[in-house]
């Protein structure tokens, strides 16, 4: 369920730091599409397989190797021994990446970040992975021109720890009670963060959304985000959106 702050004062909040997936846009729908496209172009280019088996074996293999691992692909192939394995990954990877190259941010996403840039705010991304395939995302969504700064921590290491944000706030010169972390993962955004003394918000969006954890407000989308930090600004330090602001979206 949504939760509003209660005795909290937003006013001295001066950065914004944001997860990408499911947080940005909603990745896990382009993911579960890529994939049905890729299995569905593998068959076709001859898979001997239903779509409904190749995307539970592929399940599988995603599950067991990571998603970050380069050949689930040619690992499904060769449980299936199509007459021509070459040409059933080619397709595969092909259905795969021209879905994924068509990503594109929730609806709100642009909008808000723009309202909140004019606003004053320092906005960042504090993500977990490959900063390459990050960056990708970000430029492919059309966001990074929005962001002050990207901070990508490797999975390899401690990946999203509250040293990872504590390092942040010490980067923006921030104390982190100066800063709001929103993002969709309990275990990565929320917890770790507000054990850094950040304030966190949380989107109750994809995989994540039932699971449960205490942030300082949890929001359906990221639309209200403005409302409620001016709600909740003691100073009144910037007006309330406008109207229009709030029905166009
Ligand atoms: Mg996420």
């Amino acid at each position: 369920m949504p939760s509003s702050p209660r005795n909290v004062d937003f006013s001295s909040i001066k950065a914004i730091l944001f997860d990408i997936d499911d947080t940005l846009f909603p990745s896990s729908e382009f993911s579960r599409l890529a994939r049905h496209n890729a299995i569905r172009a593998m068959v076709q280019a001859g898979l001997p397989a239903t779509p409904a088996r190749a995307g539970r074996e592929l399940e599988k293999i995603v599950k067991a190797r990571g998603s970050n691992y380069g050949n689930h692909f040619g690992l499904l192939v060769r449980r299936f021994h199509p007459h021509n394995p070459q040409r059933v990954v080619a397709a595969g990877v092909a259905a795969y990446h021209n879905t994924k190259s068509s990503i594109s941010p929730y609806p709100q996403t642009a909008r808000l970040l723009l309202a909140l840039r004019e606003r004053g705010f320092i906005l960042a991304v504090a993500s977990e992975g490959v900063a390459l395939k990050q960056w990708d995302k970000l430029i492919r969504l059309g966001l990074d021109p929005f962001f002050h700064h990207v901070f990508v921590t490797s999975t390899n290491k401690d990946g999203k720890s509250p040293a990872f944000y504590r390092q942040i706030a010490r980067r923006l010169r921030l104390h982190p009670s100066q800063i709001l972390m929103m993002g969709d993962n309990p275990a990565k955004d929320i917890v770790p963060a507000a054990a850094a003394g950040m304030h966190t918000g949380r989107l109750l969006l994809g995989k994540h959304a039932r699971e449960r954890a205490k942030a300082s407000f949890s929001l359906r989308s990221l639309s209200p985000l403005l409302w409620i930090l001016s709600k909740h600004s003691k100073t009144g330090k910037f007006p309330p959106p406008s109207a229009s602001f709030l029905e166009s979206h």
